[in-house]
């Protein structure tokens, strides 16, 4: 296929996947479906409420939790609270447990605190139950964890004007207060459920993948066989990153899996490897050598790679291939931003090209293997990597209901209907993702309520404002971890983590160690922080992507969308920026009391 007949095939299958519902075809599982919320993990235990001072609260117990209260504890910081709302730390990776589950990011970029907790990655890619152990590994070794409040969702953040202090409220009852609150929830904390008609008709089991249910299942994290399925039809409706891992230990379990498919993920190699230790102490005998190896990625990944690729892997490939297009462009076009675009474009057609020739090569049925091609530009959807999820589709067990871009049209008390056919299933399984295109506040759940009784939601309302991503004017002594208006397009969040925690420690140490009670971001530093993001590209993808949530699922971005920006020089060049902004002392833009 050529290039303007793959655009035309792309745009085709665009056409049939855009809705005008965009972000509201889901349920939100707290309004009408809230046991699908529930831990299946650990049991909620009872405790005294709080209602003491501490100098730090963290809302989140992921990664970014972690870290910064690492940080925090470097400096000596230690009055430090994790207000968490799963059973122990680990954020994402403490919900998803689901068969299969594992970074698609290499661990040595991907897990942080390597270096200090001296612990090497088993392999190239961790699997979840290992970078679980590892958010425990960092809990227990900072001393984090008689400092959390698990099971606790924060209700309220009221900044007291009178005695300069943060007020948290939360669902058990606490109601205590601190000089800093850091904010570090994750962009994916919020499951959700597809709107298709009849779902809370079924009388089957089911459950989301990121409340897997062994109790029922059988089977273990670890991959050990779900016995409880092998009876058992099921349907798991979502062909997205977690479905691609999980299919696989499906197929080897249940007598028989629908996997319900509305667009097709790109399925690269994966190629996964155990550590070789000598390689590792090799690799790792500078000090220093996992931010050398974050930035490495991360200058790839924004096409300012110096030549040199650390990682080695799908996610840089596209990048390789990239600069070696424009290393055969004459010199004098190298510089051209139409001539940079094509060669992008055609590295993209020759990589998706591969992906879907892959395909082919690895699923015996014709038919079934043209439904799994996927028919869009590689970054429009979030590309995935496995060795089988594929080759699933080889096993007599696993059948693939392609809905040609519709999705499942009804669920019934039995059943679930795709293409005007009932077929009957004991489980049903949903693989369908979590919130990212609703409004912030209402996914957070809490409100933070500043100076003079200013909300975030009433500061925010006609777009997002900080200085740096981090700080925000009006809302003294509070701070986030994120990577909008700072790293922004990021392919390896940990790194925005690591740089957003050690940031807000130093920053929190300079109050303390200079005897000052307040800190926060001018109005001017804010506005010049703006306009520097001003010239900036909006973060979501092409909106001729075919819909999903990396482009606001093909809708036009609401008008309070401006700030979803970053810096305009790209992530590494915000690295740059704040390392020097937090090395020089002064924290310019922000004014102390
Ligand atoms: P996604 O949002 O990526 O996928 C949801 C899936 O549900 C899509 O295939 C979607 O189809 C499908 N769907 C939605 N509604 C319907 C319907 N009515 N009928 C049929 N299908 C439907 O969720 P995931 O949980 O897979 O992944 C979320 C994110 O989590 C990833 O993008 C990634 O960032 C992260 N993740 C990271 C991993 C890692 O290795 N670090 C591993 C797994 C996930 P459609 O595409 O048409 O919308």
């Amino acid at each position: 296929m050529d290039i303007a007949e793959t655009k035309a095939k792309y745009a085709e299958e665009r056409e049939k996947r855009l809705r005008s519902d965009g972000n509201d075809q889901y349920f939100r599982m707290a309004e009408n479906f809230e046991e699908y919320l529930d831990d299946p993990y650990v049991e909620i235990e009872q405790r005294e409420t709080k209602s003491d001072h501490v100098d730090v609260a963290f809302v989140g117990g992921g990664y970014a939790g972690l870290v910064t209260g690492a940080r925090l504890a470097e400096l000596g910081v230690t009055s430090y609270r994790v207000i968490e709302k799963g059973g122990d730390f680990g954020g994402t990776w403490y919900w998803n447990r689901y068969p299969g589950a594992m970074c698609d990011t290499a661990s040595m970029i991907y897990m942080p605190l390597l270096e200090e907790t001296g612990h090497m990655p088993r392999e190239k890619y961790a699997r979840a139950p290992e970078i679980l152990e590892h958010c425990r590994r960092i809990a227990t070794q900072y001393d984090l964890y008689d400092k959390a409040l698990f099971h606790t969702r924060v209700t309220e953040l009221r900044w007291l004007e009178e005695s300069q202090v943060w007020q948290v409220k939360t669902d058990r009852g606490d109601a205590f207060t601190a000089q800093f609150v850091v904010v570090g929830t994750g962009p994916l904390h919020v499951p959700k459920l597809p709107g298709i008609p009849g779902l809370d008709t079924f009388n089957g089991h089911s459950f989301h993948t990121s409340r897997w249910d062994y109790s029922y299942t059988g089977g273990d994290a670890e991959g050990a066989l779900m016995e409880g399925l092998t009876d058992k039809r099921v349907a798991l409706i979502g062909t997205g990153a977690t479905a691609v891992q999980c299919v696989p230990h499906l197929s080897a379990a249940c007598k028989k899996i629908y996997v319900c498919q509305r667009t097709p993920s790109s399925v690269d190699v994966r190629s996964n490897e155990s550590m070789n230790a000598d390689w590792y102490s090799e690799k790792t005998n500078e000090p220093g050598w996992q931010k050398t190896w974050m930035e490495n990625f991360t200058k790839n990944m924004s096409g300012a790679s110096d030549g040199v690729d650390l990682v080695q892997d799908g996610w840089t490939d596209l990048a390789r291939r990239f600069l070696g297009k424009i290393a055969q462009l004459p010199v004098e076009e190298r510089g051209d931003v139409v001539k940079m675009m094509e060669a992008y474009e055609s590295s993209d057609f020759e990589k998706m090209d591969e992906i879907r020739g892959r395909v082919d090569e690895v699923v015996s049925d014709v038919e079934t293997a043209e439904k799994l091609k996927a028919w869009y530009r590689q970054l429009c959807k979030r590309p995935c990597f496995h060795d089988d999820y594929l080759q699933s589709f080889n096993n007599a067990s696993t059948v693939l209901l392609d809905t040609d871009g519709k999705g499942v049209e009804r669920i019934t008390e039995g059943g679930i209907v795709v293409n005007g056919i009932e077929y009957p299933v004991d489980c049903i399984i949903y693989a369908t993702g979590f919130e990212i295109g609703t409004e912030l506040i209402d996914r957070a759940g809490f409100e933070m309520i500043g100076r003079e009784e200013l909300s975030l939601s009433d500061y925010w309302k006609n777009g997002m404002r900080t200085l740096h991503g981090i700080s925000v004017h009006n809302f003294p002594n509070a701070f986030r971890v994120q990577p909008t208006q700072a790293a922004n397009f990021i392919a390896n969040v940990p790194h925005n983590i690591v740089e957003s925690a050690k940031t807000i420690a130093m920053i929190i140490n300079h109050v303390r160690a200079s005897g000052f009670q307040t800190i926060e971001a001018t109005k001017e530093a804010e506005d010049d922080w703006q306009e520097l993001l001003s010239g900036s590209m909006q973060m979501l993808a092409d909106p001729s992507c075919t819909p999903g949530y990396y482009n606001n699922e093909g809708q036009p971005l609401p008008d309070n969308a401006v700030g979803y920006v970053g810096h305009p020089e790209g992530a590494m060049a915000y690295f740059k920026f704040i390392d020097g902004w937090r090395e020089a002392g002064d924290f310019e833009g922000m004014s102390v009391s």
